[in-house]
């Protein structure tokens, strides 16, 4: 049976200084935002993460649920979608990345990990270790 007090003390050891601490938190951040913005880096990344969750749950019900496919469903997908890529363009901004440099890279990804063009499982499944 598990124990889950003691579960939650091995979650606590495992658990990065910065995820718990104030102090530690604040020196990362202040570390990192040298470079980022970091507030609009974790607005992005916590609202991408939510706006994902809102749209997956529309398929979710129509899959499983039974909730029909109307203009409705389809315009609350609509409008889930910008959301995310509201977020997605913040995080780009976060990181002062060029939001087509990321697309770009996205697709030159996509061509070496499927040569033909095409999707098939073999290379899915097989990935070069650079392949993230
Ligand atoms: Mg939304």
């Amino acid at each position: 049976m598990i124990d889950l007090k003691q579960y939650q003390s091995f979650v606590t050891a495992v658990t990065s200084d910065p995820s718990s601490n104030i102090d530690s938190f604040n020196d990362r951040v202040t570390a990192l935002s040298t470079q980022i913005n970091v507030p609009l880096l974790l607005t992005s990344a916590i609202g991408m993460a939510a706006e994902i969750g809102e749209f997956c749950e529309i398929p979710k019900k129509m899959l499983f649920q039974g909730k029909p496919l109307t203009d409705d469903t389809l315009f609350h997908m609509k409008r889930e979608l910008g959301d995310v890529i509201w977020y997605w363009m913040n995080a780009c901004t976060a990181l002062n990345l060029n939001p087509d440099d990321v697309i770009q890279e996205n697709i030159t990804k996509l061509e070496s990990r499927y040569p033909g063009g095409t999707f098939n499982v073999y290379a899915s499944e097989h990935r070069v270790a650079t392949d993230i």
